[in-house]
This record gives structure tokens, sequence and C-alpha cells, in this order.
């Protein structure tokens, strides 16, 4: 069984990300520019928003993160956003969900200029990636994808099982492992709520590209031998025992799966340190798309 290490294979783009932004610096070129957006206190967002511009620091790219509380009129969060796509100086722009109720999700990926849209979830970006057109492939799926390559995992004529059809995850992800890609090719099913023979599609799969939030939910009784299994989930679960009160868990009972798999993803350590890898080489693309 081969551990899909997420530490390895983020750690490898990072290296060609961080030639790249070396290169640039030596030129006397600016370096790429990531804004986050966190809005509120959402103690999982303020994790994710803290790792991504870490990460931005380690590559030699600029990020800037803009806080607001949780109480901001969504006009404000427009205002900075309307100002952030016609800034210059900025190449990528991503606001950390969720968001408070208040505020429109939607309003808020459309108001993003589709060049800087670095989490492509603007429906432009979207159209373009179900037409197999150039842009930017959403973070998650992207890293996904950028997992598979490193490990040489072959997708082509494979049966891949999607559970979840989130905007985010699910169906980006189902949409490229079906495209005419190098790490794509899959004939798909894609599950959700509403599946009823889960247990008997996931049978099927060569691959499984676990994406529902529900801890330890794939068990080995829904997954053949010598399955590829990619574990997407990340949900918080109290843990008295634990430093901080929670522990990580993944939508894979992975002790129980592993055995059966000839390769797997950790959680932590997986898929989210990809998700990263994903964005920043995104957040790259924009740079140079708009002025490389
Ligand atoms: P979501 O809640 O938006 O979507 C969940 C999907 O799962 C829905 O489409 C739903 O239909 C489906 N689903 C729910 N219960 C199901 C069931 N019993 N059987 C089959 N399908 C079912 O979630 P999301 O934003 O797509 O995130 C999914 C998981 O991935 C979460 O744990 C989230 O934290 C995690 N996530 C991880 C990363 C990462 O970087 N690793 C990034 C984004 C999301």
């Amino acid at each position: 069984m081969v551990l899909l290490d997420g530490k390895i294979a983020a750690a490898s783009v990072k290296e060609e990300l961080k030639h790249i932004t070396e290169a640039l610096l030596e030129a006397g070129k600016p370096l790429p520019h990531l804004v986050a957006i966190l809005i509120g206190n959402n103690g999982a967002s303020e994790t994710y928003v803290a790792s991504k511009v870490k990460n931005c620091e380690e590559t030699g790219f600029r990020s800037t993160l803009i806080r607001f509380e949780e109480d901001t009129a969504e006009e404000t969060v427009l205002n900075k956003i309307a100002e952030l796509n016609n800034d210059e100086d900025v190449d990528g722009i991503l606001v950390q969900l969720p968001l408070p109720q208040h505020i429109s999700e939607q309003k808020i990926i459309e108001s993003i200029d589709p060049s800087k849209d670095v989490d492509g979830f603007h429906p432009s970006n979207v159209g373009k990636l179900v037409q197999g057109l150039p842009t930017f492939v959403p973070a998650t799926p992207y890293g996904v994808l950028l997992l598979l390559a490193h490990f040489n995992i072959v997708t082509n004529g494979k049966h891949a099982v999607v559970i979840g059809r989130s905007n985010i995850v699910g169906r980006p992800m189902s949409i490229l492992l079906s495209s005419n890609i190098p790490q794509g090719n899959c004939t798909v099913t894609i599950c959700h709520s509403h599946t009823t023979n889960l247990t008997e599609i996931c049978l099927q799969a060569d691959i499984i590209v676990a994406a529902l939030g529900k801890p330890a939910f794939v068990t080995p009784n829904m997954v053949k031998d010598g399955a590829v299994v990619i574990d997407v989930g990340i949900t918080r679960v109290t843990d008295a025992t634990a430093k901080k009160g929670f522990r990580i868990k993944g939508d894979v009972d992975f002790e129980s799966v592993a055995p059966k798999c000839s390769a797997i993803t950790p959680v932590p350590g997986g898929v989210g340190l990809m998700t990263i890898a994903g964005l920043l080489k995104n957040t790259l693309q924009a740079y140079t798309n708009n002025r490389g």
C-alpha cells in the first residue's frame, strides 16, 4: 500500500515554485502577490488562512491578509474586492469561506475579477473548466490532481467514484477526472446525499474520492481490493485528550480501509496540504497571465 503523503508532494511543488520566485527576484521583477480576505473568527478558517500566508512566505510569494469583523456589511467587503480588482499589484484574491450568514457567498464570488479568482469559483472560470479551457482549477481538486501526478497514479480508463457534489470539491473533481487530461480520462460516478446504493457503487470504484464531511464514513465493506482512496474530508472531532480539545478526522476510516487499498491519503497530511499547493500554482498562473 502506497501512502499518498501530501507533505512530500506539496514540498516538491513548493520547491518548484521557490525556484521560480528566486529567478523573478534575481531578474528584479515583482513577486506574485496573493490577497486573502478573512471575515469573522471561525477557528478552522483562521487556521487555513494562516497556513496559506505561511506557505506564501515559504515559497517567496507576497501575501496580504485583510481581516473584517463578523458583522461587517456586505457592501464593505464588495468595495474592498473592487479596489483589489483594480490594483495592478494584486495577482490573486481569495475570500475564505464560509462567510457570515448576512453576506451572500455567490455575490462575493461573482465580484472577484475572474483573472484574479485563484480559488476558481467564479462562474466564468467554472464554465471554462467544464469546457476544458485554460482556467483556475479550484484548489482542492487541483491539489488532488497534483497528488495523483506526484505518485504516478494511473487514472486513464479507471472508474472513479466521487462522494460529494459541492461546487468547491466534489463537482469540479468529477469534471476533472472525466476530462481528457493526464490525471483524468476516468469514467466518473458522482454520488451525493440522495444516492441510494452508495456501497454498491463504491465497490465498483478503482478510485474513490471522499468529500462529504462525515468522519470515518467510508468503511472497508465499501472498498474493493486494490482501490485508490483519496480522503478530502476535514472535520474537527472533539477529543478531550488532544492538546487543542479536538482532532482532525477524514471521511475515510483510515485504519480499517488502508489495508485494502493500493494507495490512500492520510488525514491530516494528505489533500489539505495539496490544496495550498494548488492555490499557489493558481496565484503564479494569475501573475504570469496578467504581468508575465
Ligand atoms: P459540503 O457540505 O458543501 O458538501 C458535502 C457533499 O457531500 C454534498 O454534496 C452532499 O450531497 C454530500 N453528502 C453528504 N452526506 C452524504 C452521504 N451520506 N452520502 C453521500 N453523499 C453525502 O462539503 P464540502 O465543502 O464539499 O467539503 C467536504 C469535506 O471536505 C469537508 O469535510 C470539508 O471540511 C473538506 N474540505 C477539505 C479541503 C481540503 O483542503 N482537504 C478543502 C475543502 C473541503
